[in-house]
């Protein structure tokens, strides 16, 4: 057994100081990083439990947007009534995610920090997985991989990351406020997670010791019609074969925004500029979202069991997108 040091910081300031040292993990709701400690994937020698820190708040920002504290509970989050109000894109994602009790232990900031459900990594057993063990080779390329990626993957590792928060987070634009030692920067959503390349052993572009402050959503003209669109093996608590995120703001008949991101597909939300891009300026029709979905999968490769992705991931866009015009959602 593993000795473990906790410490429970008074503030952020202290919080970042202690976490300098190596070997030290941020704690919150713990529902993944305990899993993970049980099962011997994750060693952390020391936890800094942050569920005392300021960052539970939920508050507007004088631009229109609303900042979420990262130790903000996802059920408090998923039923505020601005962000059920302004983000209900934001509110139907956190909902589709877990169950309810995990949901009220499950924060913000640890939603963004999940890992992979890669079974191969989160089951020593096997000693295939450049994630959990650089260098040790990848047992889901030729393996089981019916969850896997079939975007932006490498020769190193296929995983999917598994959050649905943070599909609808990446299409809404949002950004993650981190502070380190180096003091404080803000991060777009899209560039938090990594692809996998050739350093799959990390999952987002945070520095040691740099601790979630909040996340960020910019004003949203995407409130009227939207979806979250998550097809999974079975009705609830499973992760997303294939889920979409989609929101239109629609005037005179024609497009005037879109906001489009996948999940359960790539190693981080796949959102793809150009694809918003071709369904702007025109109404949305079969063409516009056919031009749309093939940006989004250019370059889509399946790896056998998960081929099936590629055209469930069309169709589902496309359902998605229909159901945001109509407002059905
Ligand atoms: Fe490990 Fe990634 Fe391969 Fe899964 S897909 S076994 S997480 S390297």
């Amino acid at each position: 057994m593993d000795n473990i040091d906790y410490q429970r910081p008074a503030s952020v300031d202290e919080a970042i100081r202690l976490a300098q040292q190596p070997g030290t993990a941020f704690i919150g709701g713990g529902t993944n990083l305990l899993d993970l400690m049980k099962g011997g994937v994750a060693r952390p020698m020391r936890l800094l439990d942050v569920t005392r820190l300021p960052g539970r708040e939920i508050a507007q920002l004088p631009d229109g947007g609303l900042r979420l504290g990262a130790g903000v509970p996802n059920s408090d989050a998923a039923n505020h009534r601005l962000v059920r109000e302004r983000y209900p894109l934001l509110a139907r994602a956190l909902l589709s995610g877990a169950s309810a009790q995990l949901r009220n232990m499950a924060t913000v900031g640890g939603n963004l920090m999940q890992r992979t459900r890669c079974s191969y990594f989160t089951d020593t057993g096997f000693g295939a997985c450049n994630k959990r063990e650089p260098g040790s080779g990848c047992a889901a390329i030729g393996g089981f991989n019916r969850m896997h990626a079939i975007l932006g993957t490498s020769e190193a590792c296929i995983a999917t990351h598994p959050s649905d928060m943070c599909v609808a987070l990446a299409a809404l634009r949002a950004s993650v406020r981190v502070r380190g030692a180096q003091g404080e920067r803000t991060i777009p959503m899209t560039e938090f997670h990594r692809l996998p390349a050739a350093r799959p052993e990390l999952d987002t572009v945070l520095q040691p010791g740099e601790l979630i402050l909040s996340v960020d959503l910019p004003a949203s003209r995407f409130a009227q019609r939207h979806a979250y669109l998550k097809l999974r093996d079975r009705a609830s608590y499973a992760f997303a074969l294939v889920s979409v995120a989609a929101a239109l703001d629609e005037r005179d008949g024609a497009v005037a925004d879109a906001a489009l991101a996948l999940g359960g597909v790539a190693h981080k939300p796949w959102r793809v500029l150009a694809a918003e891009q071709a369904l702007v300026g025109r109404p949305l029709s079969d063409a516009s979202v056919a031009d749309a979905t093939r940006l989004l999968l250019d370059g889509a490769r399946g790896f056998g069991h998960n081929d099936f992705k590629i055209e469930l991931a069309r169709r589902a866009v496309a359902r998605a997108l229909a159901q945001a015009h109509a407002g059905t959602a």
